[in-house]
């Protein structure tokens, strides 16, 4: 019988695969394509996903011939920009990449952790009993992680409903290959990068490489049928803004239609959903940074019960703790897709209304925060105001503030950083002065120094969150976390 079978290698998949094998857990990855995808979908990561990248000492990779990677200037809010310049200490991080190379980078470092991707495999069949799962009457494991994206199989086998709506406007997508400055060709008189509405539906121009150009038609309808052709788009074009334009030759086309879902349970039994599967949100920016981080969350529990480091009741934290992220992240994306979608002078006073908001510093810091991780402390109620307060499950001082938040990044006086102690994806004692001390061979201790620590201690768990700050309660703490005494 294996340990887990992760079904689908998307950017989901390939994360978790890389989180399980980093901590020596040894999954397999099923995918039904025999090829990795090349289709363009997401074009960059921004929120919490970066700092996890760094946090497994993995952004150097990924920012590499990157057209931006930093702090978020600003981000398209349902098409009413948050500007953040001046404000130097949101949390918002954002690295341009394209989806195909995400997951190249992701297949190259699980093939380094020896995880073995098994494709042209597609799941079929699925049942489960008390000490496993068998897929397609014969492969057996102890777990199986169902990564497969938006219409999920693995979901509908294991009877988990995914309730929600669809958008009645579809959308036709494209990259065409054109020259730079293509926006000052006349034909293009009156349309400016970003959306164009007219009474007739939307239309996006906008380039995010030079020589590629990003065109998108709504109108209101039906999803759309059958493959798309470059035909159906420039007569979309032509319906919306009353001419054709000179898009340049199409390298890639597609129809899709924005849908707000969420999986009814994120677990039955032993068959948990990650990413799309769990998840779908209509608006842009949220998708791949809380996909991902639903596996740095469930990966680490995964191997620790597997390794018999945690007891069961650990892995029913990974639907307690990211259900709430996915909530938040499909409230503010469902938020952005009504500001941009209404129409007339109503949609234009929203919006209005909304720019002389976003001009004042607090409502710019809760949106990054949302943007970010959803503004979720985990063990807290779920909420706007979730940043302070509330009492953690799994933590040892649950009223100080940096539990159930992501480590900051702090700056040790020996010249590292708190990021560069996670690189293995073992908890970290980071002992800043107060002598705490564990014995536990799972566990880092760290003993170093900080200006103005935080704390005079910190227990991280392997995904960077904080499970215990403080000096008192430490062994009830990590107890508490993983179920089992930490000393063994
Ligand atoms: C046009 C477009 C633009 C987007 N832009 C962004 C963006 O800028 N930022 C962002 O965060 N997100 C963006 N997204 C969303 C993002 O692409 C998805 O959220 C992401 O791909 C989800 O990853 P996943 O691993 O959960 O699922 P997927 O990427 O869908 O991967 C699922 C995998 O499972 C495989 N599979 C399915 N069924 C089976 C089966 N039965 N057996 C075996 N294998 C199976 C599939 O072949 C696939 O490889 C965009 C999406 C689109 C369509």
């Amino acid at each position: 019988m294996e340990n887990v079978l992760i079904v689908g290698a998307g950017p989901v998949g390939l994360m978790l695969a890389c989180e399980l094998g980093l901590a020596g857990a040894r999954p397999i990855v099923l995918e039904k394509r025999t090829e990795p995808s090349e289709l363009p979908r997401a074009n960059g990561l921004g929120g919490q996903i970066v700092e996890f990248l760094d946090h497994r000492g993995l952004l150097e990779r990924f920012s590499a011939g990157s057209p931006f990677a930093g702090r978020a200037p600003g981000f398209p809010f349902g098409s009413v920009p948050l500007r953040f310049a001046g404000i130097d200490d949101l949390p918002l991080q954002l690295l341009l990449i394209q989806q195909p190379r995400i997951e190249r980078l992701l297949t190259e470092r699980a093939t380094e952790l020896g995880v073995e991707i098994r494709r042209g495999y597609e799941v079929r069949s699925l049942a489960q009993d008390a000490e496993g799962v068998t897929l397609n009457g014969g492969l057996r494991a102890r777990y199986v992680v169902g990564c497969d994206g938006g219409r999920s199989l693995v979901r509908e086998l294991a009877g988990i409903g995914f309730p929600g709506t669809t958008d009645d406007e579809p959308l036709r997508l494209g990259h065409f290959r054109t020259d730079v400055g293509v926006f000052e060709s006349p034909q293009f008189d009156g349309l400016e990068p970003g959306w164009t509405r007219t009474p007739h539906g939307r239309l996006l121009l906008t380039s995010l490489h030079p020589g590629v150009l990003v065109a998108g038609v709504r109108e209101k309808g039906e999803p759309l049928e059958g493959p798309a052709t470059i035909e159906d788009f420039r007569a979309a074009v032509r319906r919306v803004v009353g001419r054709d334009l000179p898009l340049g030759e199409p390298i890639w086309l597609s129809n899709t239609v924005s849908q707000a879902r969420l999986a009814e349970r994120y677990r039955v039994g032993r068959v948990f959903l990650a990413g799309d599967a769990a998840h779908l949100f209509p608006a842009g920016g949220s998708a791949l940074n809380v996909g991902m981080t639903d596996a740095a969350n469930l990966g680490w529990k995964l191997a620790a019960v597997l390794r018999g480091r945690a007891s069961g009741g650990l892995l029913d934290t990974y639907e307690s703790e990211r259900r709430p992220v996915a909530e938040r992240a499909l409230m503010q994306t469902r938020a952005q897709a009504v500001i941009d979608q209404v129409g007339g002078e109503d949609g234009a006073a929203l919006r209005e209304l909304l720019t002389e908001v976003f001009a004042f510093e607090q409502p710019l810091r809760h949106l990054a925060g949302l943007l970010h991780d959803s503004g979720v402390r985990y063990g807290a109620e779920p909420g706007p105001h979730t940043g302070s307060g509330g009492s953690g499950r799994g933590s040892g001082s649950a009223d100080h503030p940096l539990v159930g938040r992501f480590a900051p990044d702090l700056a040790l006086a020996d010249g590292r950083r708190l990021a560069e102690l996670m690189h293995a994806g073992r908890p970290v004692l980071l002992d800043l002065g107060g002598g705490a001390a564990l014995d536990d061979d799972w566990i880092d201790v760290v003993r170093a120094r900080a200006d103005d620590p935080p704390a005079d201690a910190l227990l991280i768990r392997p995904d960077g969150y904080v499970a215990w700050a403080g000096k008192d309660g430490l062994a009830e703490a990590a107890e508490r976390l993983f179920g089992v005494p930490a000393s063994r």
